[in-house]
């Protein structure tokens, strides 16, 4: 469990130090989140926020609405669960007049604006929000909620950045890379030295010489023999 906070706090921070994307977190969800949330038995409203150790905002789109509302306005039809808790979000204005599918529909506003989260079970959905640069994807795994880690794209822009940010010519930045790979193989090889045992030669005293007196007999010496 603490590795997971350790995750979400890593990856909530590279997103908002490179991208700026801060709480509260505006959440795009579909009918593929919420129907595996509720297989398991997962209530999105209280587990995201904890998860996420933040406020969020959960919404959906139009299009994404209007699918579920297809196949669940009805208690006898198979998205009708599925209907009753995504119809509890707030909509996001997509403004696709002909709706388009659900997951056309969030990828194209998680292109528009920037800082939305993405929250699917769609495989496809999920393969293209990766191809993006910074947005956030979560998914539904073990048995709870996962943030997944930045993608190749963000991380490149991320680099993109700082060589913008350090003024460094792509040459520099690829010499400095490998100077940090280099460095770092270095460190995991290297074996530790074996400390010196023994006192620091540094820390000690010279000896003082003996006081030796006139007939050269040694002054201790003479006291023991009297
Ligand atoms: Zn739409």
């Amino acid at each position: 469990k603490i590795k997971r906070q350790k995750h979400v706090k890593k990856t909530l921070k590279f997103y908002k130090t490179h991208f700026g994307i801060g709480p509260p977190f505006k959440i795009l969800i579909d009918g593929t989140f919420c129907k595996v949330a509720l297989h398991f038995q997962i209530n999105i409203f209280e587990q995201m926020p904890k998860y996420l150790d933040c406020d969020v905002h959960l919404s959906t789109t139009n299009c994404a609405l209007a699918e579920c509302s297809t196949f669940g306005f009805r208690h006898d039809l198979p998205l009708y669960g599925v209907y009753k808790v995504i119809s509890q979000y707030s909509v996001v204005e997509c403004g696709h007049k002909n709706p388009l599918s659900p997951s056309e529909c969030l990828l194209r506003m998680a292109k528009k604006n920037v800082g939305y989260f993405v929250a699917t079970q769609d495989q496809k959905l999920s393969a293209s929000v990766r191809s993006l640069h910074a947005v956030p994807l979560l998914y539904i795994s073990h048995k709870s909620i996962n943030l997944e880690a930045p993608s190749l794209p963000s991380k490149h822009l991320a680099q993109q950045k700082e060589i913008v940010k350090f003024n460094l010519s792509e040459q520099e930045q690829k010499q400095l890379n490998d100077f940090k790979e280099a460095t770092i193989d270095k460190d995991a090889i290297k074996p530790k030295r074996k400390k010196i045992k023994g006192p620091n030669p540094l820390s000690c005293k010279k000896k003082k010489a003996k006081p030796v007196d006139v007939n050269g007999i040694n002054k201790r010496h003479r006291k023991r023999k009297r």
